[in-house]
């Protein structure tokens, strides 16, 4: 099975998905979309209302943001894989729960295993846990650490930025750094595996 009949399984599975309570109000699971080959993943937190409605990440005003932070650095949402920490809408918008968050992880893990990114891109503060817990994201926020032989990247949930717009100049900052960050993920040495159970100190973050 090649990665992209494994991406189109996973995202059969998410439709019919029952393992959290996340299901009561799905519409449509949104399990990702782009190139199933991309050197760069974003990770984004859960699909919301426009996102439930027509299955597809990032496609409200939040999405629009992202386009634009995408043109900033000549990409193009074909180029990148774009998914969430949990597949089906939280109700109401609201923070998806631990049990829920683990109950989905599994998707998330078997789709970073076929995409194999170089640059793990988290959206926001349930991404970024999931990789660096316990990290505080106005700390780290555009910082990269090397994590099971891939660079993660956190960085501000676009729709934060579309909320409090002092952390728009942050977010278009951070993602100016990506093409040097993707060009130093080829060349930089293997650094100290961290993993996201041995939860490592913010502070030993390494840029790059
Ligand atoms: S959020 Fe994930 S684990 Fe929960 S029902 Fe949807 S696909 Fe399944």
């Amino acid at each position: 099975m090649n990665s992209d009949e494994f991406l189109a399984q996973i995202a059969e599975e998410v439709q019919v998905c029952k393992k959290c309570d996340l299901h009561f109000s799905r519409k449509h699971g949104v399990s990702g979309e782009g190139l199933t080959s991309a050197e760069i993943m974003f990770i984004g937190e859960g699909p919301g209302f426009h996102e439930n409605q027509q299955g597809r990440p990032f496609v409200g005003a939040a999405g629009r943001f992202l386009d634009e932070l995408l043109e900033l650095v000549d990409m193009q949402r074909q180029q990148v894989f774009i998914g969430n920490v949990v597949k089906c809408r939280p109700p109401g918008n609201r923070d998806p729960r631990p049990e829920e968050l683990a109950a989905c992880d599994v998707f998330l893990e078997r789709q970073i295993q076929a995409i194999n990114p170089k640059v793990i891109v988290t959206l926001g503060r349930f991404s970024m846990e999931r990789f660096i817990p316990h990290a505080k994201i106005s700390e780290v926020h555009g910082k990269a650490m090397r994590i099971k032989g891939r660079l993660v990247v956190p960085m501000y949930h676009p729709a934060a930025a579309l909320h409090q717009p002092s952390l728009r100049s942050s977010v278009e900052g951070d993602f100016n750094q990506l093409p040097d960050l993707i060009a130093s993920a080829e060349s930089a040495p293997e650094l100290e595996t961290n993993t996201p159970e041995e939860k490592p100190d913010p502070k030993q973050l390494s840029m790059f």
